[in-house]
């Protein structure tokens, strides 16, 4: 199938046509190419819906103009597509690999990844980027003849950024010569993929900036004295727009810093694919080095402003604390289901490898159902509700502390039937009933 887009694609661009495939053979859409059928089924599957209910920084509840996982997705699509296609790349793969690189995250961020990690270290540890792809490899349960998505190559290639040495050879064993093997070889993905890694980058600097000043915990001075690269910005905008100010002037510097890197990653790329014959995807991946890339300037002011969001935003003090309660909460589920893998849904249980079924389930899990599932299993209120408040005016940063250490030891209150200490435990064979009969919002389907 001939598509229009595919005509005005560079020579290294990756092309449906001659895709690597699909794990389980299946017959090529009428009207779509593969790479858009990918997106589809991306855009169709319950972990994208999920994604709106889960923290990129800021918790969901406290505030509704705060990115979440899915709106930071939507964001790095956007800047890959720009960019794919002045560069002439396919626009419907970044698309793909854009929307779906996030769907593995855990409920509460990080501290969520950095927690179910804790849990999982005798297990196999648990990595976002490796869970995106189990997502779309297997849990998804959608299609009659397959388990997950069953995506092309290229986009499962995409979606899996990153991986260590161990895992890689684990994926090695599954699927020879697959998307595990170029963490091996130490060769290179499609620039598809590596624009997309890039546009992560340029998303999350930017709009981590306007989360953070608007939650108050960053100021626009605390930016201009410590981050060079946002004075100039700031003083060209203010050239462009002498009487600009306030929310306006803030949002006006975070765009021409979006334009410029989106101009300066291309620039960059142009120039380093100039003078090599590349002639397909495949020439690409045989490349030593990444050809998508910032200049070194681009790169040295990206790398500084990540160092002060570090320093200033993510490990806030006030982040820090919620931060410390969600990692309590993603601790508490992982003992309870371990302990009783009864309170699961049907399809997690009796598994042979029980710890990563729990692992999957909570990592599935939006930051909402994480708390009400804590709630039930505990008995204790671990989010307060404080939409669009002030964060001044929310004690905590929205997670509230109602318990003991020691009660957190048995991750449940010792007098629950579900905790271990408890002689009479698991009087519930199962979770309540769903009053739709469906599986509740956020629940892992
Ligand atoms: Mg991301």
């Amino acid at each position: 199938m001939t598509d229009f887009y595919d005509s005005g694609l560079a020579p290294f661009a990756s092309d449906p046509l001659h895709s690597h495939g699909r794990i389980i053979l299946e017959q090529p859409a009428p009207t779509r190419n593969d790479f858009q059928r990918d997106r589809d089924r991306i855009v169709h599957s319950s972990a994208f819906r999920r994604l709106v209910y889960k923290t990129q920084v800021f918790l969901n509840h406290e505030g509704d103009l705060f990115r979440t996982r899915l709106t930071h997705s939507l964001e790095v699509a956007q800047l890959a597509r720009s960019m794919a296609r002045g560069l002439a790349l396919h626009e419907d793969l970044v698309e793909a690999i854009a929307l779906a690189h996030d769907l593995g995250h855990t409920p509460f961020g990080h501290a969520g990844q950095d927690a179910l990690n804790q849990c999982m270290l005798e297990h196999g540890g648990f990595e976002h980027n490796l869970q995106s792809l189990r997502v779309v490899d297997f849990l998804e349960e959608r299609y009659a003849l397959f388990d997950g998505l069953n995506l092309t190559f290229e986009t499962r290639e995409g979606i899996l950024k990153h991986c260590g040495l161990a895992q890689a050879r684990e994926l090695q064993a599954r699927e020879p010569g697959g998307v595990g093997a170029r963490f091996i070889d130490r060769t290179q993905p499609s620039l598809e993929a590596q624009l997309c890694n890039l546009a992560d980058e340029i998303a999350y600097n930017a709009h981590d900036i306007d989360d953070g000043v608007r939650s108050g915990l960053l100021s626009i001075e605390q930016l201009r004295e410590s981050v060079p690269w946002f004075e100039h910005y700031c003083r060209k905008t203010l050239a462009l727009y002498p009487s600009i100010q306030g929310r306006r002037w803030l949002f006006e510097t975070i765009r021409l810093m979006l334009s410029e890197q989106v101009y300066d990653v291309m620039e960059t790329t142009r120039a380093a694919l100039a003078p090599l014959e590349l002639h397909s995807a495949s020439d690409v991946r045989a490349c030593p080095h990444a050809l998508v890339t910032f200049s070194v300037p681009m790169q040295e002011a990206s790398s500084a402003l990540k160092q002060f969001l570090s320093a200033n935003l993510y490990r806030h003090p006030r982040v820090l604390h919620t931060t410390e309660q969600a990692k309590e909460i993603i601790k508490d589920l992982f003992l309870a289901y371990l302990h009783t893998p009864s309170e699961m849904p049907e399809s997690f249980r009796g598994r042979h490898d029980r710890e990563r079924s729990v692992a999957d389930y909570i990592a599935g899990m939006t930051d909402r159902f994480a708390a009400k599932e804590h709630q039930r299993l505990s008995g204790w209120s671990a989010l307060q509700q404080g939409a669009d408040l002030p964060l001044d005016h929310q004690p905590g940063l929205g997670l509230g502390r109602a318990r003991g250490d020691k009660e957190l030891l048995s991750g449940l209150q010792p007098n629950h039937p579900l905790s271990p200490s408890n002689p009479t435990s698991n009087p519930r064979a199962n979770p309540p009933p769903h009053p739709s009969g469906e599986p509740p919002f956020g629940e892992p389907t």
